[in-house]
């Protein structure tokens, strides 16, 4: 006779399932560092590691004014930055969300989105007379475009789009020089800007989180996607010998390390739930560790889990579940709402569920759920401790210690997301593992993008 299993017996199965022991974490440490340094080594690895062209730290001395378009995976934001030196600045922006038409349609009409918006941004603050923004007949203002997927470029102001990730798909886009098509998109506008810089919101973070804190050495983005920056020696870049690069240089790196361990499937704990969350998205098989961690799929991953327990009969009983059986209609921000739930009695997990998925549940339920919201969570964190712990023992940061400037939502808004990633590299290194900070970057991706344009221009 089979007998049912109840909540607590499948939590802890579940706990089994999502818990990563300090052992574990460190053999994922070591191959993370293999992965790293064989895609420094030669081009077209699965971890492909990026050169972004942006050589070496900002002086902090930096300044002028920057326009940056920043496509992320959730939302468009223009901004204008007035970068002022020492490690000051000060930004106005815009958002505007994407619809999902927008990522899946014609890669052109995307771009010729992204120009319109800047239009608007730039009539606006012109017709509001925003501070010193005035542009003179003739006069272009330097452009960072932060375009948040893996690119292979040849200089700072080129890129070829490899694959689009998180969810876009946007058609005669992959394979071709996305900076190109964003000018094209601008020359019909008739802006007044010129595209001067390419980067990823990993890199723009780096360099922004350096120049407010000098002590940043990497960089990571926990938002829809997951990925990490830092400064690398090119003398330690094999694929960029002969290439006439200065040697002596640095040049920072974005790893597109959500990569990590995609199609062969070695190294991450992944579980019944992780797999078909790969299977069922556009890209299977490809970023497998962002998939473990990212804002796109944690809500996903518990929704599975509760479909599942809704088919063997364990939750719900009797009640018509057939909000919760569409895929990502569980957010992320749900998980962070239910852990961070204040009452007793779980009113917040009541709320979401009666609100948004028209079923009751009952104290265990509730108190299940947050339990399953803190697995899925606490795994993210501690990968991610992973992912981090690689470049700061590869790069040799442990003694000396470092800062990781970090962004995105799941880092900003996810409760204890931050203090477990600590948690994680203390279980990684011990007692030296606390010399490791993340430190939120306020607007990152903007403001390194404008940075990063001021250094280029420096260097015409
Ligand atoms: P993007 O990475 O698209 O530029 P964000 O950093 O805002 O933008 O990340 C968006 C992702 O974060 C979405 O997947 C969303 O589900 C998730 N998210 C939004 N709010 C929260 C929250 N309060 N807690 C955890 N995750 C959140």
């Amino acid at each position: 006779v089979m007998i049912a299993r109840t909540m607590s017996d499948h939590l802890r199965r579940l706990e089994t399932l999502f818990t990563l022991t300090p052992q574990r974490m460190r053999i994922i440490v070591e191959a993370f560092k293999d992965t790293l340094e064989a895609g420094l080594e030669k081009p077209d690895q699965i971890v492909p590691m990026f050169p972004t062209y942006v050589f070496g730290w900002p002086t902090g001395k930096e300044h002028g004014e920057f326009l940056a378009v920043d496509l992320g995976g959730t939302n468009l934001r223009v901004c204008l930055v007035t970068v002022q030196g020492d490690g000051k600045f000060e930004m106005t922006q815009s958002k505007y969300r994407l619809t999902e038409e927008q990522k899946q349609e014609d890669g052109q009409k995307l771009f010729d989105f992204c120009a319109e918006c800047l239009k608007t941004f730039i009539d606006n603050s012109l017709s509001e007379g925003h501070g010193q923004f005035q542009v003179a007949e003739g006069q272009k203002i330097p452009l960072g475009f932060t375009f948040s997927y893996p690119c292979l470029q040849e200089r700072i102001d080129h890129g070829v789009l490899i694959r689009w990730t998180k969810g876009f798909g946007a058609a005669n886009t992959e394979g071709r020089d996305v900076a190109a098509m964003f000018r094209e998109s601008l020359e019909k506008y008739k802006l007044p800007v010129e595209l001067t810089a390419l980067i990823n919101d990993t890199t723009g973070t780096l360099i922004a989180s350096h120049y407010v804190d000098p002590r940043t050495k990497i960089a990571c983005i926990f938002g829809t996607g997951c990925n990490a920056a830092y400064m690398e020696h090119v003398k330690d870049i094999p694929k960029l010998n002969g290439l006439g690069i200065d040697g002596s240089a640095d040049i920072a790196i974005n790893c597109e390390w959500g990569a990590f361990d995609s199609f062969e499937h070695e190294h991450l704990p992944r579980t019944k739930y992780d797999i078909i969350v790969d299977e069922s998205s556009n890209k299977p098989g490809e970023q497998a560790f962002e998939k473990l961690i990212s804002g796109r799929y944690l809500g996903e991953v518990l929704r599975l889990i509760i479909c599942e327990l809704i088919d063997e009969g364990v939750l719900f009983l009797g009640q018509n579940t057939y909000k919760l059986e569409n895929p990502y209609v569980f957010d992320t921000a749900f998980l962070s709402l239910m852990e961070s739930d204040p009452t007793d009695e779980l009113l917040m997990i009541i709320g979401i569920f009666s609100h948004f998925f028209a079923v009751e549940t009952t104290l265990a339920e509730r108190q299940f759920f947050r339990a399953l919201a803190k697995l899925i969570g606490r795994r993210a964190a501690r990968l991610s401790a992973c992912g981090i712990a690689a470049i700061v023992s590869k790069m040799g940061y442990l003694e000396e210690g470092c800062v990781v400037g970090a962004d995105g939502s799941l880092y900003n808004k996810y409760p204890g997301f931050a203090d477990r990633i600590h948690e994680g590299l203390f279980d990684i290194f011990g007692e030296r593992g606390r010399n490791i900070i993340t430190k939120h970057a306020e607007d990152g991706s903007g403001v390194g993008s404008a940075i990063i344009a001021s250094m280029t221009k420096k260097r015409k």
